[in-house]
């Protein structure tokens, strides 16, 4: 029977496609392709294509200008930018979500990036101080992804990386790179890394917050829609929802030409069970009857409250005579069952009217033209059941 769904699994929100990239025309699906997920980590590793592609472009000034020789340059740029290109292509193609881990390949990059940097560092003489500033770059590129330890990690690595190249220079070329010099470039990057790196953590912290955030409200919306949808009563759907199961079945069996039917139930004199046993009882007898509609009907059918003691049932694929069938056997039902522990000769029985819906007709006709065969019912002696039959 179609019943509100319980927030069990919420539907996820996709994340935004990342801006500036003109992605629904030929060169945006060329470069982004057509899965959303990884047009966010595409446009960041583009990016950095370009970033390292400006260095290549400041680098080969350097050679202009007598700073730096034309192989070290052409070394270094190829390498850090078919790297780059590289990841690029891995999460273009899908390569790295096919892997397994984490599919923009964050951590991977950084950690290219750091070594490619350190490489411009053993190469780059007299602009090495400005290559501990691209270091930072790489670290700041991994705010947006990586975990706690990641960032820690590349951290360590980093300086690791530098520290070694540092060594191994200043030992194997003193000239250029003074020992002193070094180790006070070191000291800078090891204060602009580390705090770079706490920064990144914080940054992390930040953006699980968030997740979590937005997690906590996909289910609260999930449990906001489907408690719109409950008659709290019965558990059954609340006039609302079972009028727009309706609506939405017609829809249906008007392309499917499948017939569909209407019933609506009245309790029999409920007013006299709530005067003679109370209210408390008058409930329990108003659940029961919503539990022997949950029993008897498909999975396919609906059933709300109407109104107080009034249910429409929405029958797919029934005709109207099918519909009385089961509303005899649910009578059958209803007349035999233990209500109330306290009161075993406590039975309840209803009037029902039922309609077929016809392919021209809307919702609410249907429905009236059953209300019409229930006043009928109740009208000639109770505890009966009149059919309307097809509509327009
Ligand atoms: P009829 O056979 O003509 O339908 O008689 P009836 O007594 O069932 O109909 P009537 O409209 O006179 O009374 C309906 C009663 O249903 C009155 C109202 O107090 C009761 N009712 C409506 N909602 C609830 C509810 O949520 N709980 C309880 N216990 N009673 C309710
Ligand atoms: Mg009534
Ligand atoms: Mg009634």
């Amino acid at each position: 029977m179609s019943m509100p769904q319980p927030p069990a699994a919420p539907p996820r929100v996709p994340d935004p496609p990342a801006r500036g990239q003109g992605a629904d025309g030929w060169v945006g699906r060329l470069a982004f392709g057509d899965v959303p997920e990884r047009r966010g980590p595409l446009a960041l590793t583009l990016l950095a294509v370009l970033v390292y592609a400006l260095f290549g472009l400041v680098t080969r000034w350097q050679v202009a200008l007598g700073l730096m020789a034309f192989g070290d340059w052409v070394a270094w740029t190829a390498l850090s930018l078919s790297g780059i290109f590289g990841f690029y292509l891995l999460i273009r193609l899908g390569i790295s979500a096919r892997l397994g881990g984490e599919p923009s390949l964050t951590l991977a990059q950084t950690a290219f990036g750091t070594a490619s940097t350190v490489f411009g560092y053993a190469i780059d003489p007299p602009l090495r101080g400005a290559v501990i500033a691209i270091m930072m770059l790489n670290l700041v590129w991994g705010m947006f992804v990586l975990k706690q330890r990641q960032a820690q990690g590349l951290c360590v690595y980093a300086l690791a990386l530098l520290g070694a190249t540092m060594v191994w220079k200043s030992t194997m070329q003193p000239a250029l790179f003074p020992p002193r010099i070094e180790a006070l470039h070191f000291a800078f990057a090891a204060i602009l890394l580390t705090a770079t790196s706490a920064l990144s953590i914080r940054m992390g912290e930040l953006r699980m917050r968030l997740a979590a955030r937005k997690v906590e409200l996909q289910d609260a919306v999930a449990t906001i829609r489907a408690l719109a949808q409950v008659d709290e009563l019965t558990r059954l759907s609340n006039r609302r929802h079972v009028f727009e199961l309706l609506k939405a079945e017609q829809a249906r069996g008007v392309r499917s030409s499948e017939p569909l039917s209407v019933v609506l139930i009245d309790l029999d004199h409920f007013k006299a069970v709530n005067d003679r046993h109370g209210h408390a009882v008058g409930d329990a007898v108003l659940r029961g009857f919503a539990q022997a509609l949950r029993e008897g009907l498909r999975e396919s059918d609906g059933a709300g409250r109407w109104g107080g003691e009034e249910f429409l049932l929405v029958l797919p694929h029934m005709t109207a005579d099918d519909a009385a069938s089961l509303v005899d056997r649910l009578r059958g039902v209803m007349t035999g069952r233990l209500l109330d522990r306290a009161l075993p000769d406590l039975r309840v029985n209803f009037s029902a009217g039922i309609s077929e819906c016809g392919g021209g007709e809307v919702a609410q006709d249907a429905i009236a033209r059953a209300d019409n065969a229930l006043y009928e019912a109740k009208r000639t002696g109770r505890g009966r059941t009149v059919v309307h039959g097809r509509g327009a």
